[in-house]
């Protein structure tokens, strides 16, 4: 595949360079050269031609929970924090059904790769009714979406003091028998790998410490990554406080739950020693802007994650939460969010342009950032040997007008989001000319649609 043309093409390689006019040369989903289209092959099985258009790499989503497109925008979940959003919510996700998650899938996959997502991890750790990580696995095979997919867990029910009910949670036995199934039957370790495995129980006030530890054992042993929900409220703070004496972080080394294997969600309320801690161990962050505002959970200190060192990438969190499950204007919120906790600063906002999450850095953080904390060193940005993923968007609107032309790169997070005119996984297109090519997206929104009723009102 020959990609040419391009207005500008991001790479996101060592030295970051935007290449004019630039373009890719790929071979079997793998990206051969990266260079001005002079510099290319002049044909090849299939060309696109990107004329007026920008092309980065294709963006990483390091938290979603693509089952809640289910419990979207819930009236009695709109307005409060995340545990009364989660108490509102965690009876209807009880009564989904295998089919239904598996069309709350396909839209999520849509909606994340019409926004210039590539590579997905999902952290599901519900499974009523008889529901299965496969069918997610499947689904996004069939989409084409690279997919890190969660074997979570919940084994704190009501009965046993935590927050969920008991209709929620699983056996612990049974959660480990089925993770180390799942990673036996799916994790693909290689370079290029389109299915990882992630065990991922849900967050401290759902799961046994057991668990937790019997987790960390398996994933280290399997060699797969860990990711939890941490920090997000002060209500989790105080029940750790309570139940165990030290803040969440803490508790996280208490369970041997550091390392570079571990990454987590949220991370808002962190201290400057837990942040040295995650730089030292190699702990990495899922920042979620959207959700963080949307329930009131707090800002997280991405820019003090930074400067110590530790990986931060984004992720758009729950469509329950966010509502929307769009990685480029995650991107902008997280920029603008950055922005926003300047005006904190005793004094006013700093004038060292420095300490101003840049456009720039915030696609860095949506790329690269993401790659790291997933451990991928394949995937982030544009270079021989990486995979062909990428995306593309056609500068010529009026989303951009005026500004595509002074600054492209940074139009594409400083303007209104928009959706990609083509993205492609693997060497493959995803998105074309606008449209998803892998789904009958209006017969499954149809169908998303009737299972979201079903499944809210019961
Ligand atoms: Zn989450």
């Amino acid at each position: 595949m020959l990609v040419k043309n391009a207005t500008v093409m991001v790479t996101m390689d060592g030295s970051r360079r935007e290449i004019a006019d630039g373009g890719l040369y790929i071979e079997e989903g793998v990206i051969k050269q990266v260079g001005p289209t002079s510099s290319l092959p002049k044909t090849a099985d299939e060309v696109l031609d990107l004329k007026d258009h920008i092309l980065l790499p294709g963006l990483v989503n390091t938290h979603h929970h693509l089952y809640q497109h289910l419990t979207r925008v819930v009236p009695a979940a709109q307005d409060g924090n995340v545990w009364n959003w989660l108490k509102v919510l965690y009876p209807m996700w009880a009564r989904m059904q295998p089919d239904d998650v598996k069309l709350a899938i396909q839209v999520g996959l849509a909606e994340l790769a019409l926004s210039g997502c590539t590579t997905a991890f999902d952290h599901q750790y519900v499974f009523p009714n008889g529901c299965k990580i496969d069918d997610a696995i499947h689904t996004a095979a069939e989409f084409g979406m690279r997919f890190h997919a969660s074997r979570g867990s919940m084994s704190l029910g009501a009965s046993k003091g935590g927050l969920p009910p008991d209709s929620c949670v699983e056996e612990e036995s049974a959660i480990l028998k089925d993770s180390q199934r799942v990673i036996e039957t799916y994790h693909d370790d290689k370079h290029g790998a389109m299915t990882r495995i992630v065990l991922a129980p849900c967050s401290p006030f759902s799961v046994t410490d057991d668990l937790m530890v019997e987790s960390a054992k398996m994933a280290r042993k399997y060699k797969v990554n860990l990711h939890t929900h941490l920090a997000e409220s002060p209500n989790e703070e105080r029940f750790t406080l309570d139940k165990y004496g030290v803040r969440p972080a803490g508790l996280m080394e208490k369970f041997g739950w550091v390392g570079k294997d571990v990454w987590f969600a949220h991370s808002v309320h962190i201290n400057d020693a837990e942040i040295s801690m995650f730089a030292k161990t190699g702990c990495g962050v899922a920042h979620c802007p959207c959700s963080n505002m949307r329930l009131a959970s707090g800002i997280a200190p991405v820019w003090k994650y930074r400067q110590a060192g530790v990986n931060v990438g984004l992720g758009v969190d729950g469509s329950s939460s966010n509502d929307g499950s769009h990685l480029l204007a995650e991107a902008r919120q997280a920029m603008l969010l950055a922005r926003l906790n300047l005006a904190n600063t005793p004094g006013g906002p700093p004038t060292d342009k420095k300490q101003w999450l840049s456009a720039r850095e915030a696609l860095e953080i949506a790329t690269l950032g993401g790659a790291a904390v997933l451990g991928r060193n394949d995937i982030g940005s544009l270079e021989p040997g990486k995979c062909a993923d990428f995306f593309a968007v056609n500068l010529n609107r009026v989303d951009f007008a005026g500004g595509s032309m002074i600054d492209p790169v940074a139009s594409i997070v400083f303007c209104a989001p928009v959706t990609a005119d083509y993205t492609v996984i693997n060497g493959r297109y995803i998105v074309k000319q606008g449209h998803v090519t892998t789904l009958d997206l209006p017969n499954v929104i149809a169908q998303c649609n009737r299972a979201a009723r079903r499944v809210v009102s019961g």
